[in-house]
């Protein structure tokens, strides 16, 4: 796959790495490559000690799941 957000062709970020719900995930899958992910992990690291944010919140894993799609230049919604 070419990923959507370097440019490089590239194998997709393992699949049990992402902790999004499963339409998320496909997309994630279908245009985000392992590098790009990694260094979204970097960053989700640096996200959710910075708000505080917790899985157990639905309003948190939103808030995460956009800071996420706003790093990997994702459109918000499909
Ligand atoms: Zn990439």
């Amino acid at each position: 796959m070419t990923c959507m957000r370097c440019g490089r062709e590239a194998d997709p970020p393992p699949r049990h790495r992402i902790g999004f719900p499963a339409p998320v995930k496909e997309r994630i899958l279908q245009s985000i490559c392992a590098e790009c992910w990694k260094e979204w992990e970097g960053v989700e690291v640096k996200v959710i000690n910075e708000y505080r944010l917790s899985f157990l919140d639905p309003q948190h894993r939103e808030m995460l799941q956009k800071a996420c799609f706003d790093f990997l230049k994702l459109p918000e919604q499909a």
